[in-house]
C-alpha cells in the first residue's frame, strides 16, 4: 500500500467514525461515488459555503445571489453544448460488464485491441474501443415516459445564472460590470472509481458568473484569478499546497477563451478543485440564438449595446471540503502520546468548543451544563462528560474542535474555567461570564 493510500484510508475512516462523511445507502451495500455528510461534515461544508457566500455576495456591492432550480428547459442543454459535447470516451469490459474512462491509468494496452486488459477482471481482449458517453443524468417530466418529456439533472449551476441574467440585472438595478453567485447541486454520471468525495455523481458547486464589457475581460479574468487564490489562503489552506494550472489550447473547454485551474496537492496528487474561466460571450450568444430572446446590454451612459463577456469562478463545495479536511489532518506526538488532530481554521470547525466537567460531582456538572446552555445560543458546542479528560480532549482534537472548556474544582469556587487551545495546547483561565466574548474574539482571529 502506498503512503497516499494510507493517508486517504485514515482520513476516510476518521470521516466515517466521527460523522463527517458516510457512504450513501451503506446498509444496502452503498451507491457508487455518492456520499452523505454526517453531523460534523454538514457543519464543515455549511461553514465553507457560508464563507463563500459572505465574501462573494454580502461583502460586495457588485454581486447578487440566485438559487435556480435543478430542472431546466431541455433546450438549455442544447444551447450550452452539453447535449452534443458533454461526453467522456468510455470503454466497456465485455466479460465483467464494468465500464471505465478510456484514460483510466489502470488499463494496460489499447482498448479495442487484443492486448488490452480489464483492470477489474483481468481478462485480455475484452475491452471495447472507446465510445462517447454523455455524462448528464436523464429523467422524465410528467407521467408519460416519452421522448418529448426527457429532461436532465443539471451538470453545472452556471446555466441557471445565464438564463436569469436579464431578470437579475433588471430587478436588482445592477450595471455592468456585475456578477451573479449561486450555490447548488449538480449531477454528472462520472465513471471513475475512488478518491473518496473528490469525484462524485452528485455534488455541490459554488459558482459566480461576472458579466463584463468585451475588452475588459482580460483584466477581470486576472482579478478574479488572484482573488480566488487569496480567498483560499485566507481559509487557512497551506499556500505551498496550492498552485495554478493554466489550460493549454488543447485543454480549453469549447466555451473558454482562457482558463486556470486551482489545484491542491491531495495525498493522491495535484488535482483541480476550482476553475476560473473566461467564457467570452459564448453562453449568452448561444442562449440568445436558441431562445430567440435578445440578451444584449444597453449602457445608458454611452448608449452602446453589447453582449457581455463572462468571467466564471467555479468551485466544488465538496472538493473544497475535501481540501480543507486533507489540509487540516495531522498526526503528532504530544507528551509521548500519539494524537490525530484536524487543524481547521476555527471559523470552519464544525464544533467551536466542547464543555467538560472534570469529574461528575461536587457541583461541576451543574456549572458545566449551565455554561454549555449559555454558549449554545451563540456557537455550535458539544458537551462531554464521558471518560478521562485526556480522552475527551483527544476526541475533540479528532473532530477539529478548537477550544476545550473544563470546569474543575476551582471553577465552583471562583466561577472561572480553563480553555485549552487545540493547536498550542496552552490553557487560559477565563471568567465564566466572559466566555462568550473570549470565544468571539478567538474565532474572529
Ligand atoms: P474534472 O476535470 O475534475 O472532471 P471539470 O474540469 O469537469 O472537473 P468543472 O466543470 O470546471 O470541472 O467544474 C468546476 C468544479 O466543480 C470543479 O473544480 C470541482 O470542484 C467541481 N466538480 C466538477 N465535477 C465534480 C464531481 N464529479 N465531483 C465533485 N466535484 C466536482
Amino acid at each position: 500500500m502506498s503512503s497516499a493510500d494510507n493517508v486517504m484510508d485514515k482520513l476516510v475512516s476518521l470521516a466515517k467514525r466521527r460523522g463527517f462523511v458516510f457512504q450513501s445507502s451503506e446498509i444496502y451495500g452503498g451507491l457508487g461515488s455518492v456520499w452523505d455528510y454526517g453531523p460534523l461534515g454538514v457543519e464543515l461544508k455549511k461553514n465553507i459555503k457560508e464563507r463563500w457566500w459572505r465574501s462573494m455576495v454580502h461583502a460586495r456591492e457588485d454581486i447578487e445571489g440566485l438559487d435556480a432550480a435543478i430542472l431546466m428547459h431541455p433546450k438549455v442543454w442544447e444551447a450550452s453544448g452539453h447535449i452534443a459535447g458533454f461526453t467522456d470516451p468510455l470503454v466497456d469490459c465485455k466479460h465483467c460488464k464494468n465500464r471505465f474512462r478510456a484514460d483510466d491509468p489502470r488499463i494496460k494496452g489499447t482498448p479495442g485491441q487484443p492486448d488490452a486488459q480489464c483492470p477489474v477482471c483481468g481478462t485480455k481482449g475484452s475491452l471495447t474501443a472507446p465510445r462517447q458517453f454523455n455524462l448528464m443524468f436523464k429523467t422524465f417530466m410528467g407521467p408519460v415516459e416519452e421522448q418529448a418529456a426527457v429532461i436532465f439533472l443539471r451538470p453545472e449551476t452556471a446555466q441557471g445564472i445565464y438564463v436569469n441574467y436579464l431578470n437579475v440585472l433588471q430587478s436588482s438595478r445592477q450595471k455592468i460590470p456585475f456578477g451573479i453567485a449561486q450555490i447548488g447541486k449538480a449531477f454528472r454520471n462520472e465513471i471513475t472509481p475512488g478518491n473518496f468525495t473528490f469525484r462524485t455523481r452528485e455534488f455541490e458547486q459554488m459558482e459566480m458568473q461576472f458579466f463584463v464589457k468585451p475588452g475588459t475581460d482580460g483584466e477581470w479574468f486576472e482579478r478574479w484569478r488572484d482573488e480566488r487564490m487569496r480567498w483560499l489562503v485566507e481559509l487557512g489552506i497551506r499556500p505551498e499546497k496550492l498552485r495554478f494550472h493554466q489550460h493549454t489550447p488543447q485543454e480549453l473547454a469549447h466555451y473558454a477563451k482562457e482558463a486556470y485551474d486551482i489545484e491542491y496537492e491531495f495525498p493522491f496528487g495535484w488535482h483541480e478543485f476550482e476553475g476560473i474561466h473566461n467564457r467570452s460571450d459564448f453562453d449568452l450568444s448561444r442562449h440568445q440564438q436558441f431562445s430567440g430572446k435578445k440578451l444584449d446590454y444597453l449602457d445608458a451612459g454611452t448608449n452602446e449595446r453589447y453582449l457581455p463577456y463572462v468571467i466564471e469562478t467555479s468551485a466544488g463545495a465538496d472538493r473544497t471540503a475535501l481540501v480543507v479536511l486533507c489540509d487540516a489532518y495531522a498526526e503528532e506526538e504530544v507528551a509521548g502520546e500519539k494524537r490525530v488532530v484536524l487543524r481547521f481554521q476555527p471559523s470552519l470547525a464544525p464544533l467551536k468548543a466542547a464543555v467538560f466537567p472534570l469529574v461528575n460531582k461536587d457541583g461541576m456538572p451543574e456549572l458545566a451544563r449551565r455554561l454549555y446552555d449559555g454558549l449554545r445560543r451563540h456557537f455550535n458546542v458539544f458537551y462531554d462528560d464521558g471518560g478521562s479528560i485526556g480522552r475527551r480532549y483527544r476526541r475533540q482534537d479528532e473532530a477539529g474542535t478548537p477550544f476545550g472548556i473544563t470546569v474543575d474544582g476551582q471553577s465552583t469556587q471562583d466561577q472561572t474555567v480553563t480553555v485549552r487551545d487545540r493547536d498550542t495546547l496552552k490553557q487560559d483561565r477565563v471568567a465564566a461570564d466572559r466566555l462568550v466574548d473570549y470565544l468571539v474574539q478567538k474565532l474572529a482571529g
